[in-house]
């Protein structure tokens, strides 16, 4: 059965992509926009914007109208409660970075910050650097043959030394959802903070961060079918309030004089400087998008499509799949064949994939691997660009055999 995007045609970039012979299967890494986001993007500058937060004239008061509208838009797609639990970042890096900075404080020589072996560089590193500067102890939860984390390592590894656990909400290497309902409670019975990726889960499905029960959680907009430039971290009221400012600057300050200052708490104290504003605002639209769709259909089209995706590269007998992808991508490898050689060839075909590490490195390395292709969906996608890519595939694999 050929799968059929009903959504391609509110994403102008898939035609505008036909029309120059690419197919695009690189969602993971950036996501195309649908026509309502490009309308507003073009209606915020044509009809005037103003910084928000500030100025009391007409267009400064209707960009901080639409900018707050989208916080609160942004709360009731995640199920965050309220608007102030949601703080706008300049993406999910910086909001981890954010949180890497604002816990700072709590994290003393010989605690133990718990992440995963599958952490993108941007769930990794900030908290590698944090155990870094304070002298604590980063430790890595093994995972599994089907690319989930361990957990009965977990079990053992999780303790009274644990302050935090920073752990991704689906691999964007191996498509696997991770096991978040029994790892979170670990780190809650020891009073760790816990910090959920959600960069590439956010983006499949509708999910609930209160019903998760992280104490904070970190998406991506551009990743969203939304803006670049845009991240969002939601915390709980007392896991907000516990985050130290790290970023000083104009409209985060309550009070200043030259040698002190007063702070705003989440989430202005923590947006200082001038936001992206057309960009929140943008995503705004992009959510009413979302809302409108029905998402029980967009999972079960990404679902079969991942599995046309699946079933055809298993029945390539060269192909060697990366673990066990469940959903929205998968990483592979031909044998005897370097990716980036594979990637070159489809490249030239005009197959947009992604080859090489995946901002993984020390995944790759454990896992035995010089780097992957990896192939990713989005809900505009359907059978007809998963048809290109095996022609393509196919072509490639003779070439190099
Ligand atoms: N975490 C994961 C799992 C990701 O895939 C990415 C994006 N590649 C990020 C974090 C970083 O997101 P951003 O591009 O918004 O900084």
């Amino acid at each position: 059965m050929s799968l059929i995007s009903p959504w391609r045609s509110d994403f102008p970039a898939l035609a505008a992509f036909e029309a120059e012979n690419q197919t695009y299967l690189d969602s993971a890494a950036t996501a195309q926009k649908p026509l309502v986001l490009i309308d507003a993007l073009h209606a915020c500058y044509s009809y005037g914007i103003a910084n928000v937060h500030r100025a009391q004239h007409l267009p400064a008061e209707r960009s901080t109208q639409a900018f707050e509208a989208a916080r609160q838009k942004m709360a009731d797609w995640i199920g965050a409660g309220s608007p102030s639990r949601i703080v706008f970042t300049r993406g999910a890096t910086e909001a981890l970075n954010l949180l890497a900075y604002g816990l700072e404080h709590l994290i003393q020589p010989g605690d133990d910050i718990v992440v995963s072996a599958l952490e993108h560089h941007a769930n990794l590193l900030p908290w590698q650097q944090l155990a870094l500067r304070r002298q604590a102890r980063l430790v890595i939860l093994p995972i599994d043959d089907a690319g989930m984390v361990d957990l009965d390592a977990a079990r053992q590894m999780i303790g009274s030394r644990t302050r935090l656990l920073a752990v991704s909400q689906l691999s964007n290497v191996l498509g696997s959802w991770q096991p978040l309902a029994e790892l979170l409670p670990m780190a809650r019975t020891h009073g760790a903070l816990t910090i959920i990726d959600g960069a590439q889960g956010a983006v499949h499905g509708r999910h609930d961060v209160q019903k998760i029960g992280c104490d904070f959680y970190v998406l991506s907009s551009h990743k969203l079918y939304g803006p670049d430039g845009v991240g969002i971290l939601y915390g709980r009221n007392e896991a907000l309030n516990q985050l130290q400012h790290w970023q000083f600057g104009g409209e985060m300050v309550r009070a200043a004089d030259y040698h002190a200052a007063e702070f705003h708490s989440t989430p202005f104290g923590f947006e200082a400087g001038t936001p992206p504003i057309a960009g929140v605002i943008g995503l705004g639209a992009t959510l009413d998008y979302l809302a409108g769709l029905d998402m029980v259909a967009v999972s079960a089209h990404e679902q079969s499509l991942h599995a046309e995706l699946m079933a055809g590269l298993l029945a390539r007998k060269s192909i060697r799949i990366v673990a066990h992808p469940q959903t929205a991508l998968v990483s592979f490898n031909a044998i005897g064949v370097h990716h980036a050689d594979l990637s070159h060839l489809l490249t030239e075909q005009g197959i947009a994939v992604r080859s090489g590490t995946h901002c993984a490195m020390p995944l790759m390395k454990h896992l035995g691997l010089a780097g992957a292709i990896r192939v990713s969906l989005g809900l505009y996608n359907d059978s007809s660009d998963l048809q290109r890519f095996f022609t393509a595939l196919d072509q490639a694999l003779e070439l190099l055999a």
